[in-house]
């Protein structure tokens, strides 16, 4: 599904990224952990074409991507979330959804079939009864679940989360990974950034990490925490977890 290689990227003299490398292959839900300020959004949002790379190449479904507009990127299938919801703040939940199909133009594929239909979705995210409140008037919860059912209506190949249960309590979060798990589609790849490891163990048997820009560890989950790289780099950090 996506091959990315070798990915380099600087901020003026801050090397954020390192020579990243990972595979991810259809259906899979892999895991990307690691301190804060270790690169993990940077990475999200080369993939996503926020910026593109300095060094490397991301292939997704064997095309090259790196460079690519935002728009193009979301165009052939890849769909995200970020650290800090962005919703149109001012339009009600229901518009939201519209909007984020309309911004693609049409949705891959010939029609959207009922899991993806918005009342669906809104149903699956305890939505329902806020279909028509503005979106500055959610909670953050309601926010973070409002942007993750927004990923699916446009029927993505690869879904990327930045840190979909930031600023949640420990049930919050077992309600997103629910979502999450709902949501997924067959043959759909998932990045899961998050610091909330009851998420990561609920969702993904795949774990990356990054430190300092760089992976330091790759592979099953439970051998993954238990490296004792992965040990070093947390130690004395917050997220612990
Ligand atoms: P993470 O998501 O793992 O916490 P980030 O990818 O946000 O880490 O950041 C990696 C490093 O790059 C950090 O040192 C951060 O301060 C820096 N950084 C991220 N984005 C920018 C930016 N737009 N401009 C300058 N520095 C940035
Ligand atoms: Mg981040």
């Amino acid at each position: 599904m996506l091959e990315i290689s070798r990915i380099s990227h600087s901020f003026g003299g801050l090397q954020a990224l390192h020579d990243v490398s990972l595979v991810l292959r259809p259906g899979e839900i892999m895991g990307l952990i690691g301190p804060n300020g270790s690169g993990k959004s940077t990475l999200l949002n080369i993939i996503s074409g926020i910026y593109p790379p300095d060094a490397g190449s991301l292939l997704f479904e064997g095309q090259e991507i790196a460079g690519h507009s935002l728009h193009r990127i979301a165009k052939s299938g890849i769909a995200r979330t970020f650290q800090t919801p962005r919703l149109y703040q001012r339009m009600t939940v229901q518009d939201n959804l519209q909007a984020a199909r309309t911004a693609i133009s049409a949705p891959r594929g010939d029609s959207i079939d009922e899991a993806l239909a918005p009342d669906t979705l809104l149903e699956m995210a305890g939505l329902t009864e806020s279909a028509h409140t503005r979106a500055d008037r959610l909670s953050l919860p309601e926010q973070r679940r409002l942007e993750l059912i927004r990923t699916q209506t446009t029927n993505p190949k690869l879904v990327l989360l930045d840190e979909p249960a930031g600023g949640m309590t420990p049930a919050e979060t077992m309600d997103v990974a629910q979502l999450i798990k709902a949501l997924v589609r067959p043959g759909q790849s998932w990045i899961v950034i998050e610091h909330k490891m009851d998420l990561i163990g609920a969702l993904c048997e795949r774990v990356a990490v990054l430190d300092f820009g760089r992976v330091i560890a790759d592979g099953d989950r439970r051998q993954v925490f238990a490296d004792p790289a992965v040990i070093e780099a947390y130690l004395g950090s917050e997220e612990a977890g």
